[in-house]
């Protein structure tokens, strides 16, 4: 017997197993069940309507199943491809460091389409990071902006051995840690216990702060309209736990 519907080509077999990623996905706080076949040529899906306090919501629980390896698999299946190749809506925009041990979609559980990912060493914002933001903010209209560093930063480590012992870096590289610098010492002025991970924080602060308060109007104007939050996390090398540390308040609805 012939499953081959009409629509698209697709099988029964495929619809069905679509329609069980759409269950999967909605439980993991995002992708509902629509678009089970791939859009006609020119369309695009629809916008889902997720609130910045929901997409926070969404990746705190996909960190808590990527610790309890329990939750739904991430969708990274064909069909997923097919609902997403003529347009994305990712939850959130991620800055974090290109660090190897730190991987966005993998802590935070999540799959194909679903995070806008701005990664260099330190997780700072330069011009090309910026302009990035941007665009998934006014063109994508991302609900949430994760800035995110780690534990035992490399990059901020250099920072710190900037400060502390006037070290230098060939090539790139000090230039690359330079806007890390002020967050090493503004933390150093707390004197804290372990001023790699202050600085670590400091240096999320200070992007978080600046982010808020000094971005273009296409970002400002969606922060006070209550369609755009920007957090600050740090994630643990050991434990494997994100600790969202600025969350600054709720998004105004
Ligand atoms: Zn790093």
């Amino acid at each position: 017997m012939d499953h081959r519907c009409t629509h698209h080509g697709l099988t029964r077999r495929q619809i069905m197993s679509s329609a069980a990623v759409g269950v999967a996905a909605s439980m993991s706080g995002w992708v509902s069940g629509r678009a089970l076949a791939a859009p006609p040529e020119g369309a695009r899906p629809a916008p889902p309507s997720l609130t910045p306090d929901a997409a926070l919501a969404a990746l705190k629980q996909g960190n808590r199943d990527f610790l309890s390896g329990r939750g739904p698999r991430p969708v990274t299946n064909t069909r997923r491809r097919f609902e997403i190749a003529r347009a994305q809506y990712p939850m959130a925009v991620l800055v974090s460091c290109s660090d190897s041990r730190v991987p966005p979609e993998l802590l935070f559980g999540r799959g194909l389409g679903e995070l806008f990912i701005i990664r260099n060493a330190g997780n700072t914002i330069d011009t090309t990071a910026m302009g990035s933001l941007e665009y998934a903010v006014a063109e994508l209209n991302v609900p949430l902006v994760v800035v995110m560093g780690h534990e035992r930063c490399g990059a901020v480590g250099a920072a710190v051995a900037v400060v502390e012992k006037g070290a230098k870096f060939p090539g790139s590289i000090g230039q690359m840690v330079e806007p890390i610098v002020p967050a090493v010492l503004d933390a150093r002025r707390q004197n804290p216990p372990d001023l790699l991970d202050a600085s670590v924080r400091a240096n999320v602060r200070r992007t978080v702060a600046r982010l808020r308060d000094f971005s273009e109007p296409m970002v400002l104007d969606r922060i006070r309209g209550g369609k755009l939050r920007i957090v600050g996390a740090r994630y643990d090398l050991d434990d494997g736990n994100v600790d969202f540390f600025d969350e600054g308040p709720p998004a105004r609805s």
